[in-house]
């Protein structure tokens, strides 16, 4: 069985990058039947903060990104790690070591003067005398001096690493007894089971010292993949001024799970030249195997394109429902779906979206100036008043086709183009040049309120 899991620290907002290695791990896990944990790293109490693992739950709820079982919190595994690293004591595989700061720091700056490598130097792996008075000894795990570490790792190969270039004999339990990251990493990824591990290849250079800890406790080493950064347009590293960095900084955009996911999954992955990928195709194609080997590139061009896309597609029943986060509440309206018909395609975002409904619904406070100088000519106000009039005298008007019929009535009688007409109308309805149909916009807001426009109009222009 497939076990996958994401792990994240816990020490700020759950971010893109992030959001990403947690959707491929979790595909992968559903693709194969399988289990995809998540496991809250937070264990530097002095960098942990309670809301941002909570801002991670909310995300994950967000997208719908289900994990299995219980969230595993490693602030809450202490003496599971402390067994651990008494079993490899007992074993002769780790050791005390009692150097004290200003000792290791002297090393250190030999090392450096002589332009070596700074390591441990390895003084209490095999000692046997008299420990110092008055050092509180950290744990130390016997790491090989020489020879090689393989990562078989999925995304970029053998990965090797020479033990006498990266390797020394590592802390996995601090003075105060706390265990450090990368023994936690590997006891935990092996006792929940964790067998595909699919992270950033931020952590490729801690693999080694993680498959020092599987080897010395006997466990099972995991399938590697290490996934390329995410880079912005300039080929740098995504930074917060390229996007959000905060996933539900999107939702408040105005993106849709939907976008941000199928977006998230051709960053790094591809399945020929799709674009699109509804979940159930993700879940059916995926495999890490695919993951590209070079950084991707982060467009807000693309994530807009989805974003409008999936907008376009979304039920209106849903999407008014989706629009309710952003302050629009359209359940009683009538008109409901010639409006989402209306303007599904010509928004980016729901946020987007729920400004350009607004501006439909509400009457304008005001006239954009440029265009009513553009638009209201000498004969603009009889032309409206007749409109109008003519409007308040029907009896059936619902579809936009039914005010389409009056504009047109309009335009014959007056034998005056269509433009002489819609032009000043606009201005009337929407207060502006740009916007939908008129006919459909009239259909939305109803016959009352087109009239009460166009009286407002006239007043102003008059
Ligand atoms: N906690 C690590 C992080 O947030 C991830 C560890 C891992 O995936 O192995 O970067």
């Amino acid at each position: 069985m497939v076990v996958t899991r994401f792990a994240p620290s816990p020490t700020g907002y759950l971010h893109i990058g992030g959001l990403r290695t947690a959707l491929f791990s979790y595909l992968w896990a559903k693709k194969n039947n399988g289990k995809f944990f998540l496991r809250i790293e937070d264990t530097d109490k002095a960098r942990n903060s309670v809301e941002a693992a909570e801002a991670i739950l909310k995300a994950f709820e967000w997208l719908g990104l289900e994990h299995h079982g219980e969230i595993v919190y490693q602030s809450s595994r202490d003496s599971i790690y402390a067994q651990y690293i008494k079993q490899l004591l007992d074993e002769g595989k780790a050791y005390y070591c009692y150097m004290s700061k200003e000792e290791l720091t002297e090393l250190r700056e030999t090392q450096m003067a002589n332009k070596q490598r700074t390591m441990y130097n390895g003084k209490y792996r095999d000692f046997s005398g008299e420990t110092p008075e008055g050092v509180e000894p950290v744990v130390r795990i016997k790491a090989p001096q020489t020879g090689a570490i393989t990562v078989k790792d999925g995304v970029k190969g053998d990965v090797v690493f020479q033990a006498k270039d990266i390797l020394d004999d590592f802390v996995i339990a601090r003075a105060d007894g706390s265990p450090t990251y990368n023994f936690v990493v590997a006891v935990d990824d092996a006792l929940m089971g964790v067998n595909e591990v699919i992270r950033g290849d931020d952590h490729l250079s801690n693999t080694p010292k993680q498959i020092v800890v599987y080897e010395a406790l006997g466990f099972e080493i995991p399938k590697f993949y290490h996934v390329p950064m995410i880079h912005n347009q300039e080929g740098k590293k995504l930074s917060k001024r390229d996007g959000a960095t905060d996933v539900m900084a999107y939702k408040e955009m105005g993106y849709t799970p939907e976008a941000l996911l199928n977006f998230l999954v051709r960053l790094g992955w591809s399945y020929g030249d799709q674009e699109i990928f509804s979940m159930a195709e993700m879940v059916e194609l995926f495999n890490p195997k695919d993951i590209n080997k070079s950084a991707s590139i982060y467009s807000t061009d693309k994530l807009d394109w989805l974003n409008a896309h999936y907008i376009k597609n979304t039920p209106n029943s849903k999407l008014a429902e989706l629009l309710s986060a952003y302050g629009l509440i359209l359940t009683s309206h009538d008109k409901k779906e010639i409006l989402l018909d209306a303007l599904k395609d010509r928004a980016k975002t729901l946020k987007e979206m729920a400004y350009l409904v607004n501006e439909i619904i509400q009457t304008p406070a005001s006239y954009d100036e440029k265009a009513v100088k553009k638009a209201f000519k000498s004969d603009s106000i009889e032309i409206l008043n007749t409109f109008g009039a003519k409007i308040s005298a029907c009896e059936e008007l619902h579809l936009p086709t039914d005010y389409h019929a009056v504009m047109e009535a309009v335009v014959n009688e007056m034998e005056i183009g269509f433009g002489k007409i819609g032009q000043p109308l606009r201005i009337a309805l929407l207060g502006k040049l740009s916007g939908p149909g008129l006919d459909t916009v009239m259909a939305i807001i109803g016959k009352n309120e087109t009239m009460l426009r166009i009286a407002n109009a006239i007043t102003a222009h008059r």
